[in-house]
This record gives structure tokens, sequence and C-alpha cells, in this order.
């Protein structure tokens, strides 16, 4: 028996050597992709005994995308804070209304968040950082009930500041001495490995909100656990000149002072690195999280990252959230990430679609240490596939679905989601959560947080509304 039979389409494998089979053809069962080949081939042996089965013949059919960077608490705050710089953007905004958040709030911004990346093609995602205002268990279990597979740090500090004396966190984000450390390790203990579906993380806030001995506490708590770390680095130049005028190091040194480097570490944003630094992140096999949108409208900077792939840093793909970029469509992340290297090299050559799609899947797999069960489309994975509908104008001729993909294609052309297994989106229908409710409850969520902490009232335009 087979659960699943996708027949037909171009098979973007993502395996050891990068195969794509043109009709083609996937059997899944029990959650596992158990053959995967020619569709003149499989046909006789899976068609028949298909309980559900899929035509693709006018799709593209490839791994589900991996999102390295997501901030579930930020749904909410889409168009709340446009035009500002990361520091302002933190204090004036984005901290005052997540310092807001009750529980109920933050619940609904993350399923928002859920919805939007399994309709935009995302299987898989990092979150970045929640706090215990949010209300950690149920946010959890919330996602784990969407199907999504899922890495959620949780954030640890125990000073309260950020990059300048000047720049102290909102009130409502700050948590009690080692209290956000242990609350990690109890969250470990009861949600790590959940189903090869949910892991814990330690999510360390940036400089200036965690002390020497904490960041020190978390690597080797990390190591002990056996799981990962993801925190923002060299996001800014302020970043830069905090760990140089405190430090006397640069922050790629700084982390690798503290332990804060190495395969089961996700450094976010890294745009403000030397050559030396990208040497030390490529020996010690630290993680990157690209995220192109973000640091062009915060105007932080332009990561290097041809330079990092080039030197064999393991460059993966993020979003980031609602108001520093604000959609968390990793397909349309994938243009800007390509983007952006010819501008900022003036190369043309400076990265390829296929690096891009990389990004987004295998090396996110990689990054988040699930590229055993996830990450492309192979027998003995777990089957995490997403289905493009390439019958479109936008997406003809098709010579090269690689190059669409990346160039032309965006959130909107995922047809059909299928997770562990399971499916998850069928013509753009999400089956694990209630569209309609979701929205219509962050909507009712937003308009009571930007109340209570009196930001985003009014929308930031400069055209008056009738
Ligand atoms: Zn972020």
């Amino acid at each position: 028996m087979v659960d699943i039979y996708i027949r037909g389409g171009w098979i973007i494998t993502m395996d050891r050597e990068r195969r794509i089979i043109k009709n083609g053809a996937v059997a899944i069962e029990d959650g596992f992709i158990i053959d995967v080949g020619k569709r003149e081939k499989l046909d006789n042996e899976y068609k028949v005994y298909a309980d559900i089965l899929i035509n693709a013949e006018r799709d593209i059919v490839l791994p589900g995308l991996i999102n390295t960077h997501v901030h579930l608490a930020q749904g909410l705050l889409r168009a709340c804070a446009d035009y500002l710089s990361l520091i302002d953007w933190l204090k004036d905004r984005v901290w005052p209304l997540q310092g807001n958040y009750t529980s109920h709030e933050a619940l609904a911004s993350a399923k928002l968040v859920a919805l939007e990346m399994i309709k935009s093609g995302t299987t898989t995602f990092l979150e970045t950082g929640l706090v215990g205002r949010y209300g950690l268990d149920e946010i959890i279990e919330a996602i784990y009930s969407t199907g999504l597979r899922a890495a959620i740090a949780r954030h640890v500090m125990d000073l309260k500041g950020y990059a300048t004396k000047e720049n102290i966190l909102h009130e409502g984000l700050v948590e009690p001495g080692d209290y956000s450390f242990k609350d990690t390790i109890r969250l470990i203990y009861r949600y790590h490995g959940w189903d090869n579906k949910i892991w814990v993380w330690f999510g360390p806030r940036t400089p200036g909100a965690v002390s020497l001995e904490l960041y020190r506490e978390i690597s080797a708590k990390a190591r002990e656990l056996n799981t990962g770390i993801t925190m923002h680095l060299a996001e800014v130049r302020e970043d830069v000149e905090y760990t140089i005028r405190n430090f006397g190091k640069k922050p790629v040194e700084f982390a690798h002072w503290l332990g804060l480097t190495g395969r089961n570490v996700v450094l976010v944003h890294v745009v403000w690195v030397e050559d030396d630094e990208i040497k030390l992140l490529s020996e010690t096999e630290t993680n990157v999280s690209h995220n192109p949108s973000s640091n062009m409208k915060l105007a932080s900077g332009v990561a290097r990252v041809s330079d990092m792939l080039s030197q064999g840093v393991n460059v993966t793909l993020g979003t980031d959230g609602g108001p520093s970029n604000n959609t968390y469509d990793l397909i349309r992340e994938m243009k800007h990430a390509a983007l952006l290297q010819p501008l900022r090299t003036l190369n043309p050559k400076a990265i390829r679609a296929e690096d891009v799609l990389e990004m987004a899947t295998i090396r996110g797999a990689r990054a988040l240490m699930i590229d055993h069960l996830v990450g492309s489309i192979e027998k003995g994975k777990r089957a995490d596939i997403i289905i493009v509908d390439y019958w479109q104008p936008h997406l003809h001729p098709l010579n090269n679905p690689v190059s669409h993909l990346v160039y032309v294609a965006s959130g909107h052309d995922v047809k059909h989601s299928i997770i562990d297994g399971k499916l998850v989106m069928f013509n753009r229908r999400v089956l694990t959560l209630n569209e309609e409710e979701v929205i219509e409850e962050a909507e009712r969520a937003a308009i009571s947080l930007y109340e209570r902490a009196g930001v985003c009232i009014n929308p930031d335009l400069r055209w008056p509304i009738e």
C-alpha cells in the first residue's frame, strides 16, 4: 500500500547528485519517501495501490522549504515599523508591541505566521526566540498541530541592554535572572524531539542582554542536551562597535570566544564581518541565516553571502519577521537573495539560482541538524514535499525550473504541501488550520495589542483614508 503517489512533472530532488527528473514520480508510505524516479518506471508499481494520487503533470515537485529565521510573535506587527533602522525600530515599535502581548494575542500571531508559511511552501522553520509572556507551551503545541516541523528557540537573557547603554529592553520582555535559562531546559525535557517534528533550542539574546557567564552556560548546556543555539549577530554596524569597545573582539570572534560557534549554531544576519571572521565560521562549521529583505528594509547592510559560500560556510535562508520583511514567503526571499549578491559585487555570476535553492532546502536542513530526515526528495527521508503549479503565464516557457522558482515564482504558486507524509495543504486549502478563524482572530488580536501598547494605532500612511 502507498499513502500518496505523486505522478508526473519536474522533480527537483536536491539529492547528492542534485538530480532533476523530468516526468518523474514519488511514492510515500508511513511518512517516508519510499521511491523516486521516472514515472514510466514507478507507475506499474504504485499507481493502482495509492490511497491518494496526485497528478503533478503540470507541476514542479520539490522538497519543502526551510526558513531558518522566523519570529512567530511578529505576525501582528506587519506595517507597524516601516522606514526605521534597527535600533529605533526595536525601541520605538517592536519592543513596546512585543512587550505588551497577552498570550492569547501571541498565539494568534503564531497561527497567522504558520498559516502564511504553509501557504507559501515552508514545511520547516527555526523560531528565533519566544519569551514566557507569549505562552510558550501553547504556541509549541499549536505549531505541532499545524503539521509544520520546527526548531523553536526560547530567548535566554540576564541583562537588559542592546548594543549601547541607552538601549534598554522593554520591561514587558525582561525576564528575571536565570529563569529564561531554566525554562528553556524545562521545554527541552518536555518537547525536544517530539515525533521528529519539534525541537527546542536556546535563543540567547544579542550581546548586551546576556552576561558572558550565561553565554558560556548556554553553550555547554546545548552540547550536553544535544540541541541548537540561534542568535542575531553582526546585523548592524553598532553590533561590531559594541563587541570591539567592550571586549576587544569582532562579533564572530566574540561568539567563538564564548562557545557560540559550531555545527549546532545558527547565527543570524552576519552582515558586518571581515575575511578572518568568515574563515572562522567555515572552520567551526557554524551556520548562517541570511535574511536579505530584512537587511535591505532596515538599511542594515548587505551580507557577504557569495564570499561565505565560496569559503565553505553553510549559508541558509530566512525571512525574519512581520515588521522587517514584511512577509514570511521564503520563495520571494529567494529572489532577493539571488539579486543582492550581483549588486554587491558587481559580478552577475556572484551567485546562482541553484545556490539559492540549496540555501532554502538542504542547507537549511543541515543547519537544523535534520538533514538525515528532510531537505531533499530521497528514498528513506521523511516526505516533506511541496508542489508548485507551473501552468501559469509567468512560469513559461518552462526551460529552467530552478531559475523560475528563484527569480519568478512566489508563495502563491504553491498548490499542495506534504509534511511528514501527510497532506497539509491541498489545492491551496490548508487542512490543519481554519483559515477564516486564524485571520479573523489575528485582526482582533492586533487591534487590542496596538491599543494596549499605544503603538501602530493609525497606519503610517502619507495619504488620507476616508
Ligand atoms: Zn530577527
